[in-house]
């Protein structure tokens, strides 16, 4: 009877009308899923909520005090409106906020001045100020409230609109009282409870829930962080000896094969990492489990070279090689770049090719179908030993004669079932190998990638330029925004390009949202705490194209707009008439943050700068001063200085070490869940872990988790932590875990 406790549907439980509200608003369907519904925050009954700081647009749940309560008929339709006023604790008077209740009848009758409410609902903006509409409350004040119950903490449960806080707290602690807590199968084993001195699993949903006071639910995170760690930890390491049984193909290569003929004409010589690296993923190819490795650098550390040695390691060995790109853009770069790097090479068994050569093929979903028919042919009778492609690469249609190796280019935009799908077409496990220039913090890499093993290149090659990165403040210097272009013209004066790149592409937002085979084009991704909804309008590709081509500074100048609503032919057009350098100015949205790469391109400006997000704006810069040439990146922003949003391209101004950035990015984003950001939305897998804080305990479940699954690698003995991975891994969360 242990498990089927906490797999009771809610309904049985609460009725069909709670248990309904919560199946609707969080996705929780059971016992144990509610009672791991954790609070966000507690709030303390003795102190108001600074109103200053709430977040705009979220749900927010607060406690204040009420100033005044007005009521008034509507002029234009039949009914009333209370205006409540509340405030907190705020000597300035700046923190209070004007509540609008319709027809709020109880709220007229009941909230009176002097009075002390939890409110919740979502944050507007009227009138310049902030609004709660029509929000739930409770009064606190209430009569008869004993001093023990006044000690506890209100425990804040994320929110929504429709069920507020304390109707999650109701049906919670009905759980609490009616569930044999008990019997609840704990996926701690008791051995590392004991270590630990962690609480008991009954008790900590006691004090998680319902606490006496901050130190009880203070010890109930500690052991449910813990346990959070222990399942996600232990969820890679079986994966991780999953695929370590696995029997793939050795590819072993050739001792005078393509590769040491590529290696014998490589114009330079390969940097210290990539040495190591290549070992490395040589060691691995020729072993005869799977390779699963992630490979960071940084944008031009020469990853994709790593990659292609790889890949010919492979065709040596009688095997084929898929590079995945996100995009349609990328992938055809990384065709005509490798084609080029290649030479004579990449043409086996072609008029004037090499005679051991072999063959590279472009897969994408828009070619026209002959080219498609031709490509596949070449994929599936192994005469392609490279096939470059987006996710067209995953449909149906495409077989391999002997897929041995995929090479994913920018991981974070695949989910593991397209990468699961890919690997289906093999006929034994291929090798992987994972490329993202997105610098990734330790313990983030050993969370969200730990099912991968992880190279570093940590050097750029030599002769790569600096970049200099400057912050354009408008609000201070209006007259910078013409000097902008001004300088746009020396650079192409010069004999160099410049990008522009802009935060949105026209008119119709939302649009670019669905230009779907895209998905590096869906605007900016800032992790702001403003994120954009305060009514700035933002620089458009467009406009600004236009705008540019009536700039004096720029008369005479080909100015050119680059777009995920472009069709593919017209993108492609584009882009190779500035890799040729017939476009001077190139004004795109985030299509160049990735993999683009222009040598002659020294000048980017980035307008709106502040409306992405700082690793966004790391890789974009990346794409000036790849040609030996210093390039210069130009961060324009209206806000003003001191601004928070500001605060990121300072952070990007002042290094160019993305790691560095990395972790500033992951610290500026939590301030956006001081004061309850993020209390909206159902589960996050997540809940109490917060991977740059926690490192220890990371590192501490990971080493428990190592142990336990070389004991025991299907959890034999641990049902209760082998239930836990299934509940919280679901493919649906696997992906969002994917994507970082
Ligand atoms: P990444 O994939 O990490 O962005 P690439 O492999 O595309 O980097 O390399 C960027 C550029 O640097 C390419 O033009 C490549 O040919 C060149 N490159 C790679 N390795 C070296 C090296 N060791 N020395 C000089 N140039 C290199
Ligand atoms: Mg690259």
């Amino acid at each position: 009877m242990r498990t089927t406790e906490s797999q009771l549907p809610l309904e049985r439980l609460l009725g069909k009308a709670s248990a309904g509200a919560i199946e609707k608003n969080l996705g929780l369907g059971t016992v144990g899923e509610l009672l791991l519904y954790f609070p966000r925050r507690y709030l303390n009954r003795g102190e108001l909520t600074p109103i200053n700081g709430l977040p705009f647009d979220e749900e927010v749940t607060l406690i204040a005090r009420v100033v005044s309560v007005n009521s008034r008929r509507m002029r234009q339709r039949k009914g009333s409106i209370t205006d409540v006023v509340v405030a907190d604790d705020s000597a300035s008077g700046a923190g209070s906020l004007k509540i609008s209740f319709f027809n709020g009848w109880r709220a007229e009758k009941e909230l009176r001045p002097g009075l002390r409410a939890m409110f919740s609902g979502k944050v507007g903006f009227f009138n310049r100020a902030l609004t709660l509409t029509n929000p739930d409350y409770v009064l606190i004040d209430a009569d008869g409230v004993d001093a023990e119950l006044a000690k506890a903490p209100i425990p804040v449960y994320p929110a929504t609109a429709k069920l507020p806080s304390w109707k999650i707290g109701n049906a919670v602690a009905a759980l609490l009282d009616a569930v044999e807590l008990d019997d609840f199968p704990d996926p701690v084993p008791q051995e590392t409870s004991r270590r630990e001195g962690f609480i008991g699993l009954p008790e900590a949903f006691r004090m998680i829930h319902r606490p006496a006071d901050a130190g009880q639910w203070q010890q109930a995170r500690e052991r449910f962080r813990y346990q959070e760690a222990l399942v996600l930890q232990t969820a890679l390491a079986r994966r991780r000896a999953q695929t370590a049984a696995q029997q793939a193909v050795s590819r072993p290569g050739l001792e005078h094969g393509l590769l040491a003929e590529f290696d014998a004409a490589l114009p330079f010589t390969l940097t210290g990492g990539q040495q190591t690296v290549g070992r490395e993923l040589a060691g691995e190819l020729a072993a005869e489990s799977p390779m699963h490795r992630l490979l960071q650098g940084e944008v031009g550390s020469g990853k994709t070279l790593v990659a292609l040695r790889a890949m010919l390691q492979v065709i040596d060995s009688g095997g084929q090689a898929a590079l995945l790109a996100p995009t349609e853009v990328l992938a055809s770069q990384h065709y005509q770049s490798i084609r080029r790097t290649l030479g004579p090479l990449a043409e086996g068994g072609m008029l004037g090719g090499h005679e051991s050569g072999t063959q590279v093929v472009l897969l994408t979903g828009t070619m026209p179908a002959a080219a498609k028919k031709e490509a596949l042919l070449a994929a599936a009778s192994g005469q392609a030993g490279i096939v470059i492609g987006t996710h067209a690469l995953l449909s149906d249609q495409v077989q391999f004669f002997d897929l041995g190796l995929i090479v994913v280019d920018e991981q974070h935009r695949f989910g593991v079932e397209q990468r699961d799908a890919l690997r289906a077409k093999a006929a034994h496990p291929p090798h992987l190998l994972v490329m993202t220039a997105t610098p990734i913090p330790r313990t983030v890499a050993m969370t969200v990638f730990g099912d991968l093993e992880t190279s570093v290149l940590r050097e750029l090659p030599a002769g790569r330029a600096p970049i200099s990165t400057f912050v354009v403040g408008l609000a201070e210097n209006p007259a910078w925004f013409s000097r902008l272009w001004q300088r746009s013209r020396e650079e192409i004066e010069a004999g160099h390009q410049v990008y522009v790149v802009c935060p949105r592409i026209g008119e119709t937002e939302g649009a670019e949202s669905s230009s779907g085979d895209e998905p590096d084009d869906s605007g900016p991704d800032t992790g702001a705490p403003d994120g954009g909804e305060d009514g700035r309008s933002m620089a458009s590709v467009l406009e600004v194209v236009e705008q540019l081509r009536q700039e004096p500074a720029l008369s005479g100048c080909r100015i050119e707009a680059l777009h995920g609503r472009l069709d593919p032919a017209e993108k492609s057009r584009v882009m190779a008439d500035f890799a040729a350098g017939s476009i001077q100015v190139l004004v795109s949205t985030t299509v160049v943050e990735v993999g683009v790469d222009v040598h002659n391109a020294t000048l980017m400006v980035i307008l709106d700068a502040d409306r992405f997000g700082i690793s966004q704006l790391h890789q974009l810069r990346g794409r000036v001063g790849r040609g030996g040439l210093p390039g210069t990146a130009l961060l324009v922003t209206e806000l003003e200085p001191g601004h928070p949003s500001r605060r990121r391209l300072d952070a990007v101004a002042a290094t160019t070490d993305g790691f560095e950035l990395s972790q500033e990015d992951l610290k500026l984003r939590r301030e956006g869940d001081i004061l309850g950001a993020n209390q909206s939305g159902g589960r996050s897998t997540l809940r109490l872990l917060r991977v740059l804080e926690h490192e220890s305990v990371i590192e501490m479940a990971r080493a428990d988790a190592n142990r336990i699954i070389a004991a025991d690698p299907e959890l034999a003995a641990h049902p209760a932590l082998r239930e836990a991975i299934d509940a919280s891994l679901n493919p649906e969360k696997e992906a969002f875990l994917e994507r970082g």
